[in-house]
């Protein structure tokens, strides 16, 4: 089912914006744009940007709106973002959504939804500090609630080499939620005064949680 919207992930670090986000792509062809994943790529690849960001992510913090802003702005121009997206980690603060609407309504491709996936505090640890990803492709998965098929085989690509990332530690995770409810949380409010807020229980077991994503997404 190829559906072409625009729409934005919203929720505390580990609710599971990043798993939803491929489910998403893999329902509609609508392509995730992660900025923790071009961040951590600008990090592995040791460019400007990467060597700037490098250690306000391993402590947890919110890089700079402008480096964000700056970074998306650029992104969004690519012909690849014609088939619709999901903004995962995006926006993360007030100026960052200001600026979207700007970017957004400069092509007259206004946003059609943000979706919160709602996750109290209290899943997050368990949530932060079970989370790896297969080496080799980027599957996520999850020492409880969503281990490979095979242990120790990635189900999607065969790989045998997995990665913790280096900033999901108990100490961190703390350091995150305290940015997200003071920085980021705004934006919920942000986007229900402008009608396009929709909350989605994100205590669900993930099939679930893709659901009721799915359903959401059929009436924006
Ligand atoms: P985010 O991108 O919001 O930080 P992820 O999608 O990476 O979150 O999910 C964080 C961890 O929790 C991952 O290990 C993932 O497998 C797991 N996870 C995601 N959604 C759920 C869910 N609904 N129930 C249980 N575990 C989940
Ligand atoms: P999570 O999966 O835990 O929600 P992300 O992968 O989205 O985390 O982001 C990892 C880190 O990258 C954040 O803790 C922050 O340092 C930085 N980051 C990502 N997106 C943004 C953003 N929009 N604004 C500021 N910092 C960001
Ligand atoms: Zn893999």
């Amino acid at each position: 089912m190829a559906v072409v919207k625009r729409i934005v992930l919203i929720g505390p670090p580990g609710c599971g914006k990043g798993t939803q986000a491929k489910r998403i792509e893999d329902a509609t062809g609508m392509i995730q744009l992660s900025t923790g994943d071009m961040l951590r790529k600008a990090v592995a690849d040791a460019s400007p940007v990467g060597l700037k960001v490098k250690a306000v992510m391993e402590a947890g913090q919110l890089v700079s709106d402008e480096i964000i802003i700056e970074m998306v702005t650029d992104r969004i121009k690519a012909p690849d973002c014609a088939k619709g997206f999901i903004l995962d980690g995006f926006p993360r603060s007030i100026p960052q959504a200001e600026a979207l609407g700007s970017m957004l309504s400069e092509n007259g491709q206004p946003l059609n939804g943000a979706i919160e996936i709602r996750v109290p505090d209290e899943f997050i640890v368990e949530r932060i500090t079970g989370r790896f990803t297969c080496a080799k492709c980027g599957a996520g998965y999850h020492e409880k609630f969503q281990k490979p098929v095979k242990e120790g085989v990635c189900d999607k690509c065969g790989a045998t080499d997995f990665s913790h990332r280096k900033d999901d530690n108990e100490e961190t995770v703390r350091t995150r939620l305290s940015a997200y409810h003071d920085v980021t949380q705004p934006i919920v409010g942000f986007y229900e005064k402008a009608g396009l807020l929709k909350v989605v229980d994100g205590t669900q077991n993930i099939d679930q949680v893709a659901a009721s994503i799915m359903k959401v997404l059929e009436t924006l």
